[in-house]
């Protein structure tokens, strides 16, 4: 079955993926099942998103009662979902108002146009330079491609949007000389940087960059799309930093494996985008809001605590690995830069039944925040017998 499928993808479907040989049918919990009928352990939770696992309870419960009553309303019309789930945000994070889009790419698009808007509002419409990271991954539309900073991503597909510029992670001065260089309308990063290799920033850093962009009114955006949701042990990751953005942009792990993508909007900010402004057909869909709702609800302080305990464990243990030089990242967020390719690594974990990804020359790990501490410890036992 799973060489069948993996035939007739090859043979219909875009050639931009390219998948482990494995065909993921059905799954409960953090147990995946391939065609075959093999089971995995999975330490990927399908990068990020499927927060509570697989077939969580509580969570298909919601999404079907929700599907059950109205799939779909358009933006032309309220919706009892999409308005509670923007209220909980705002409850939880400080930020005021929200705008649901349906991924991380269209998250990070609408936190770029509100920062164009405000500076061009309060500055002027030449005022719209937005300061990323090099190393930083924003999503893959061409203006989100044009604010990440990795050229690699960027080669094929120029002319790229242009007022972005990179700044060097760790390196306040790299900030201030791009500011000055430029009319800068906003700051964007990631706390904990993901697809560029599981790299937290450091305390000092971002709490430089945040103090920078207040001082000299640059809108400070975080890009919480893969760090949020619980995931770095604090609900959003810059909660660790304590600071406080103007825009928060998330969408993997939101809605537990539905696509769902939220911008949240800070004070400064929560009455840029007015009518007619931006908007989505799907974005703020009932299902995908139920199914955030359902998720937001059970990431309380007992959860985020378990996520901390975790990660403790997993990063104490791997550090003592041979084969593992280092171990990075934050939360249930992690990158192990092994001796081995991290491909290769990847590809015997999961033949030896361990699902994982890869993000630059590390194995990155982004387990179900519930995964049960008795397949951590298995998990680590196939990891510590295939990086040696
Ligand atoms: C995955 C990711 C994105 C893009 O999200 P999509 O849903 O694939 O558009 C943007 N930013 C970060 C930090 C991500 O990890």
């Amino acid at each position: 079955m799973n060489d069948q499928i993996q035939l007739e993808d090859r043979e219909y479907v875009a050639g931009v993926y390219n998948r482990f040989p494995v065909a993921i049918v059905s799954g409960k919990g953090s147990i995946a099942t391939d065609a075959d009928g093999k089971n995995y352990i999975d330490m990927a939770a399908g990068i990020a998103v499927n927060i509570f696992g697989y077939c969580d309870e509580a969570w298909y419960r919601a999404i079907c009662k929700q599907a059950a009553k109205v799939q779909h309303v358009s933006n032309l019309f309220y919706s009892e979902p999409c308005a509670r789930l923007a209220h909980m945000l705002c409850d939880r994070t400080g930020m005021k108002k929200v705008f649901f889009s349906n991924s991380g790419a269209e998250a990070n698009e609408c936190a770029i146009k509100t920062a164009r808007k405000y500076a061009a509002d309060t500055k002027g419409s030449d005022c719209f330079t937005i300061i990323t990271l090099k190393n930083s991954f924003h999503g893959r539309t061409i203006t989100t491609l044009s604010a990440t900073g990795q050229d690699h991503y960027h080669e094929l597909y120029r002319p790229l949007t242009p007022g972005f510029v990179h700044a060097e992670a760790e390196d306040i001065d790299d900030i201030r000389r791009l500011a000055s260089e430029n009319k800068t309308a906003a700051i964007m990063l990631e706390c904990v940087q993901g697809e560029g290799g599981v790299t937290a920033l450091s305390r000092e850093y971002v709490q430089a960059v945040a103090k920078f962009a207040n001082d000299n009114d640059i809108l400070l955006i975080i890009d919480e799309v893969q760090t949020g949701n619980g995931r770095s042990g604090k609900l959003y990751s810059y909660m660790n930093y304590d600071i406080q953005p103007d825009i928060v942009s998330t969408a993997k792990g939101l809605a537990g494996g539905l696509p769902l993508g939220a911008t949240m909007l800070g004070e400064k900010v929560k009455n840029v985008l007015g009518h007619g402004d931006h908007g989505s057909t799907f974005g703020g869909n009932p299902v995908a809001c139920a199914g955030g709702v359902s998720v937001l609800e059970r990431i309380d302080d007992e959860l985020l605590a378990s996520v901390r305990r975790k990660s403790k464990l997993l990063f104490e243990t791997f550090a003592k690995f041979d084969g593992i030089e280092k171990v990075t990242g934050m939360g249930l967020m992690i990158g192990l830069k092994t001796t081995k390719p991290a491909r290769e690594v990847a590809e015997a974990c999961i033949k030896d039944g361990v699902l994982c990804s890869v993000a630059k020359d590390r194995i990155r790990l982004l387990p179900a925040l519930n995964i049960d501490d008795s397949l951590l410890f298995q998990a680590m036992d196939v990891i510590r017998k295939v990086v040696r």
